[in-house]
C-alpha cells in the first residue's frame, strides 16, 4: 500500500473514533504538515494523537488530526496554500513542516494568526530571530528540538575533549553543515595552524562512500566527524569505512546523530580498535519509533494536549474564559485564534517544570534550552562516558574505570614498534649467538631493545617490531600513518615532531656537540732536545762561545796577573807563562758551558769579570733551555685547530656535517641565532655534501677525512663513539639540551602508562645501569685503556732523547779516533826514539794496551850507546822516570821532560859558559 493511502486510513479511522465520542470531550483539531520522506514523523504524529485520549480518565478534548501531505518539500506557495487550508478549517495547532524551505511560510501565517505551531526538527539559530524581528511578531512557533545552537556547542565540546589534531568533518546535507560548523570554528579558533587543519567532505547521494573514505586513509587523518540524518545512512558510512580499514587503530569517529542507539555501532565495531563517540538525546522509549526527529513529534503532541488541558482548568476559575474551541480562520481576514498565546505561554511553562516530557525549557524565542546527551563509548560494549548539560561536558567515567580498561587493554594488545637500526641503541647480533629480539630473521640487541622489553614486562604487554629504512621522520611517518603503535631509536624529541605525534617523557638527556678527530700524535724527532732553542740562538751561543774563548786567549796574554813563575821555587825566574793558552780558553768555557766547570781558573780581574759574564750568561741559558724544554715537549700533543662550534664556523678547512633530515640539522635550520643559521647554510652550499644517512657514515666520514670534516652529533653517540674509536674525540660544549624519547600516535592514551613506567625505571637508577651497559661494557673503556698506558709513559722515551743519545755515541766515537791518532803518533815517536821499526813499536804497544793486567808500563831500553854520558845519564834518570810513573802518565808529559831537561842543560851550559 502506497503510505498515503496508509495514512490516509489511520486518519479515517481516527475520525470515525473522533466522531464516536459525545458528551464532554470536545474534538479539537490539531493540523500537521509533511513532505515526502515525512512518513515516519506522520505515523509518530498519529500515534501520539490517538495516545493523548488515553493520558486523561476523562478527556475535555479529544484530538482530531488533520494532515495536510505536500509532496515536493521546496514549496513553500503551496505549503502556504495548505496552511491558510487548515487555518479554514479551524485548528489548534500546526505541526511541521520539516523541511527548511517551507517551515519558514507556516511560522509566519501561524504567527500572524496567533496559531500554535509546533516543530520537531533541527533548526538553525540564525532564522528564529531574523524572522521575529522582520515580522515584529512574537513568534507561535516552539521547536521542541534541542536548541540548535545547544546542540552545536555540545558537539563542539566533544570534539574539543579529543583534541583531534587533523580531523575530517562528513556532513549529508547544509544542515548538518550547519550543526558541526561551531566545532569546526571553535577548532580552528583554537589552533590556528594549517598542520591543524580541518577538512570538509560532503556524502554522496548514492551509496558508495568509499572512494571518499580512501581518500582520506590515504591523506592519513584518522579524526572523522560524520554527520548525517538518517541512521542508515551513517551505518553505510562506518561498514564501508571498516571495508577499506579506516576503521583501524587510533582512529576515532565522532557520530553527531543524537540517537546511537539506533546505529550499529558495536556490531560493526567488532573486531577493530576504532574509537568510536555517539550520542544520546535523552528521550522516552517510544515503540515503533526509529527517528529522533520522530520520537520529539511524539512527545510534542502530548506537551500540547496537556497545555490544553491545563488551559481548561484555569478557564473554569476565570471570569473571562478563554475560547479555547478553535473557529475556523481566513487567511484573508484578520481574525486571529485567541487562544494561541496563551497555549503556547503554558506549552513553555510546562516545559519548564518537566511534568509532561522532562525538563525541556522552551524559551520565549521557542527553543528548546534544556536537554541532556548522554556521551557514548563503544569499546568494547555501549558505555556513557559522559554526559552535556547547558553547563557543559561532564565526563561520568571515574579515572579509575578508565584506567583499568586501559590497563587491561594494554594488555590484550600487540603493540608494532618500529625502530632503525644504530648503535647502541639498536645492533643486529653479529656472533652468531641467538641474543636479543628477533627481527626478520635476524637478532638484534641494544638499548632501546632492552628498554622495551623492561616497559613490556612492566605492563605486560606483546610486541613486534618493525625495522624501518631511511631517516629518522621515517619512523615518526609510520606512526602518523598509525602504522605503528611506538616507535624507538635514538629519536630525538623536537617541537616539530610533537605537532603530528606524541612523545614519552625523555628516557635519555643529551645535546649537540662537534665529533672531530684527535690530531695525529707527532713522531718525537731524534734531535728534539735542539727545539727549545732555534737554531739562531744555537748558532749565537756556538759564535758567543768561540768569541769569549778568544778573547780570554786574548786577554789573558795581555793581562799581566796571568803571567806566573812556572817554577815557584825559582825566585827570580827568566820566563813566565800563562795558563790561558787557547786550547785551555776554550775548555774553561766549555766547562762552565756544560755546568762542570775547570781546574784552571782566571786570576786577573779582567780575565775574573769577563769569566763571570760568561758564567751568567750560561747560568740563564741553561736555566732557559731546562725550563723550555719540559714545554716544549708536551705542548706538541696539544695542539688543537678548533675548540668549539665558533671556531669551526669561522674557518672552511675544515667540513661539518651531520645526519641528513635528523633533529640536528633541524636545530641549525630553526635556531634564531645567526651564527648557527650561517652554519646551516654553509652545510647546504658545500659539495660534495656533507650530510650523511646515519651516525656510522658520519663518524666514518671524520675517521677518513683526516681532519677535514667534522661531524656534529649527538653527545650521547658521540659518546658511544668515542669509548670505542680512540683517534676521535668531542669537540666544546653542548649547543643544546635535549632528549629522547618514545614516540606515539597523537593522543594515544599509552603515553601515561608508558611515562609511568619510564620513570619508575629512572628513579630505581636502571636506565643508568641499562645505559653502563651498552656504553661503558660490551666493547667501551677502549680509549681509557690507551690513555692510562700513555700516562704512565708520560716520561720521555727513547725516541725523545735518543738525539741525546746520538750525540753522546758520535762523541765517544770522535774520541777513540783521537785516542788512535794520538797512539799512532806516540808509536811514530817511540820508533824513533827508540830506533825500532814502527811494527815493533806497535806490536809492543798494542800488546801493553791489551793486556789490561799490567798496572805498570815498563821502559823500553834505548838501544843506542851513542849519547852523552851525560845525557845518558839523564836519558837513563827520563827513562827510570817512565818506569815509575808507568803507563797512566801520558808520553807527552815525559815528552815534555825531555824538552825541559833539554833547557835545562843548554842553561845550565850557557851558565858555565
Ligand atoms: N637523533 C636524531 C633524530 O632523531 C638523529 C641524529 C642527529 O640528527 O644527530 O633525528
Amino acid at each position: 500500500m502506497d503510505p498515503r493511502q496508509r495514512l490516509f486510513l489511520i486518519a479515517l479511522t481516527l475520525l470515525v473514533l473522533a466522531t464516536r465520542s459525545y458528551g464532554i470531550t470536545r474534538p479539537i483539531k490539531i493540523g500537521a504538515i509533511f513532505h515526502k520522506g515525512d512518513e515516519d514523523h506522520m505515523s509518530a504524529f498519529l500515534k501520539a494523537i490517538s495516545e493523548t485520549r488515553y493520558e486523561h480518565l476523562a478527556p475535555v478534548f479529544e484530538f482530531i488530526p488533520l494532515i495536510k501531505y505536500i509532496d515536493d518539500d521546496t514549496d513553500s506557495f503551496k505549503t502556504g496554500q495548505i496552511t491558510c487550508e487548515l487555518l479554514e478549517e479551524g485548528v489548534a495547532a500546526i505541526f511541521g513542516p520539516a523541511s527548511p524551505h517551507t517551515r519558514g511560510i507556516v511560522a509566519s501565517i501561524a504567527a500572524r494568526y496567533e496559531i500554535p505551531h509546533i516543530e520537531y526538527v533541527w533548526r538553525e539559530k540564525e532564522t528564529v530571530q531574523a524572522e521575529m524581528e522582520e515580522n515584529k511578531i512574537s513568534s507561535m512557533t516552539i521547536n521542541v528540538y534541542p536548541d540548535s545552537e545547544m546542540v552545536s556547542q555540545a558537539i563542539a565540546d566533544v570534539v574539543d575533549s579529543m583534541k583531534w589534531h587533523r580531523s575530517v568533518a562528513i556532513y549529508e546535507n547544509n544542515e548538518g553543515l550547519s550543526r558541526i560548523q561551531k566545532a569546526l570554528s571553535v577548532k580552528q579558533q583554537k589552533d590556528n595552524s594549517i598542520s591543524n587543519s580541518i577538512i570538509i567532505r560532503q556524502l554522496d547521494d548514492g551509496k558508495q562512500y568509499r572512494p571518499m573514505l580512501k581518500e582520506i586513509r590515504n591523506s592519513s587523518i584518522f579524526n572523522v566527524i560524520i554527520d548525517a540524518k538518517d541512521p542508515e545512512k551513517i551505518n553505510d558510512v562506518l561498514e564501508q569505512a571498516k571495508e577499506i580499514k579506516l576503521l583501524g587503530n587510533y582512529s576515532n569517529f565522532v557520530i553527531t546523530y543524537l540517537d546511537a542507539s539506533k546505529l550499529r555501532i558495536p556490531e560493526i565495531q567488532n573486531g577493530t580498535s576504532a574509537n568510536i563517540t555517539g550520542f544520546n538525546i535523552k528521550q522516552n522509549d517510544v515503540e515503533n519509533i526509529t527517528l529522533i526527529e520522530s520520537a520529539i513529534l511524539y512527545e510534542a503532541v502530548f506537551l500540547l494536549n496537556k497545555a490544553i488541558e491545563t488551559l481548561n482548568s484555569r478557564n473554569t476559575d476565570n471570569d473571562e474564559p478563554i475560547r479555547i474551541d478553535p473557529v475556523p480562520l481566513s487567511c484573508e481576514q484578520n481574525q486571529k485564534y485567541q487562544a494561541g498565546p496563551n497555549i503556547t505561554s503554558i506549552m513553555r511553562e510546562l516545559s519548564k517544570m518537566g511534568k509532561v516530557t522532562g525538563v525541556m525549557n522552551i524559551d520565549e524565542y521557542g527553543r528548546r534550552r534544556n536537554f541532556n546527551i548522554t556521551i557514548l563509548d563503544f569499546r568494547p560494549d555501549m558505555i556513557p562516558i559522559g554526559y552535556w548539560d547547558s553547563n557543559g561536558l561532564h565526563p561520568v567515567q571515574t579515572e579509575k574505570d578508565r584506567e583499568s580498561y586501559l590497563y587491561k587493554s594494554i594488555q590484550d594488545k600487540t603493540f608494532i614498534i618500529s625502530t632503525r637500526v644504530g648503535a647502541p641503541y639498536v645492533m643486529e647480533v653479529t656472533d652468531g649467538q641467538q641474543r636479543g629480539y628477533l627481527i626478520d630473521h635476524k637478532y638484534y640487541e641494544g638499548y632501546c631493545i632492552d628498554l622495551i622489553a623492561a616497559i613490556a614486562e612492566q605492563l605486560g604487554f606483546k610486541y613486534q617490531y618493525e625495522l624501518v629504512p631511511g631517516p629518522y621522520n621515517g619512523l615518526i611517518k609510520r606512526l602518523v600513518d598509525r602504522k605503528s603503535d611506538l616507535a624507538i631509536c635514538d629519536l630525538t624529541i623536537t617541537r616539530e615532531r610533537m605537532n603530528i605525534v606524541d612523545f614519552s617523557l625523555p628516557f635519555m638527556n643529551l645535546g649537540i656537540s662537534i665529533l672531530f678527530s684527535k690530531p695525529e700524535e707527532k713522531r718525537p724527532e731524534l734531535f728534539s732536545f735542539l727545539s727549545p732553542l732555534s737554531t739562531d740562538v744555537w748558532i749565537y751561543m756556538a759564535t758567543a762561545y768561540l768569541g769569549v774563548s778568544i778573547m780570554l786567549f786574548l786577554q789573558a796574554r795581555m793581562a799581566p796577573g796571568e803571567w806566573d813563575n812556572p817554577h815557584p821555587c825559582n825566585a827570580d825566574p827568566e820566563e813566565l807563562e800563562n795558563n790561558f793558552d787557547l786550547k785551555n780558553s776554550l775548555w774553561l768555557t766549555i766547562g762552565s758551558l756544560m755546568q762542570q766547570g775547570c781546574d784552571i781558573l782566571p786570576k786577573a780581574p779582567s780575565i775574573r769579570m769577563l769569566a763571570s759574564m760568561w758564567w751568567f750568561f750560561t747560568l740563564i741559558m741553561i736555566s732557559s733551555y731546562t725550563a723550555n724544554l719540559a714545554a716544549f715537549l708536551t705542548a706538541e700533543k696539544m695542539d688543537a685547530p678548533i675548540k668549539g662550534v665558533e671556531d669551526l664556523a669561522g674557518q672552511t678547512k675544515i667540513k661539518y656535517g651531520a645526519v641528513g633530515g635528523g633533529a640536528t640539522v633541524a636545530f641549525f635550520r630553526d635556531s634564531n641565532s645567526t651564527l648557527y643559521k650561517r652554519m646551516y647554510a654553509t652545510m647546504n652550499e658545500v659539495r660534495p655534501s656533507v650530510f650523511v644517512k646515519d651516525n656510522k657514515e658520519g663518524v666514518e666520514r671524520v675517521l677518513n677525512s683526516k681532519r677535514t670534516y667534522a661531524f656534529l652529533m649527538e653527545s650521547t653517540s658521540i659518546e658511544y663513539e668515542t669509548e670505542r674509536k680512540c683517534k676521535i674525540e668531542q669537540i666544546g660544549t653542548l649547543l643544546d639540551n635535549k632528549g629522547y624519547g618514545i614516540a606515539l600516535p597523537r593522543n594515544s592514551e599509552y603515553r601515561i602508562p608508558i611515562n609511568g613506567v619510564i620513570l619508575k625505571l629512572g628513579e630505581k637508577g636502571e636506565l643508568q645501569k641499562l645505559k653502563k651497559r651498552w656504553w661503558q661494557e660490551n666493547g667501551g673503556g677502549q680509549c681509557k685503556k690507551d690513555e692510562e698506558v700513555k700516562s704512565a709513559t708520560s716520561e720521555l722515551g727513547i725516541a725523545n732523547v735518543g738525539g741525546v743519545f746520538l750525540v753522546l755515541g758520535v762523541g765517544c766515537v770522535a774520541s777513540l779516533i783521537v785516542a788512535i791518532f794520538e797512539f799512532l803518533w806516540n808509536i811514530r815517536k817511540v820508533a824513533v826514539r827508540e830506533k825500532i821499526t814502527p811494527k815493533e813499536a806497535l806490536i809492543a804497544e798494542l800488546k801493553f794496551a791489551v793486556n789490561i793486567w799490567a798496572t805498570k808500563k815498563p821502559v823500553k831500553i834505548a838501544k843506542s850507546s851513542g849519547a852523552s854520558s851525560l845525557e845518558g845519564g839523564l836519558g837513563r834518570a827520563a827513562s827510570t822516570a817512565r818506569s815509575i810513573v808507568g803507563s797512566f802518565l801520558r808520553l807527552d808529559m815525559l815528552d815534555k821532560f825531555d824538552k825541559d831537561h833539554n833547557t835545562n842543560n843548554r842553561s845550565n851550559d850557557r851558565k858555565i859558559n
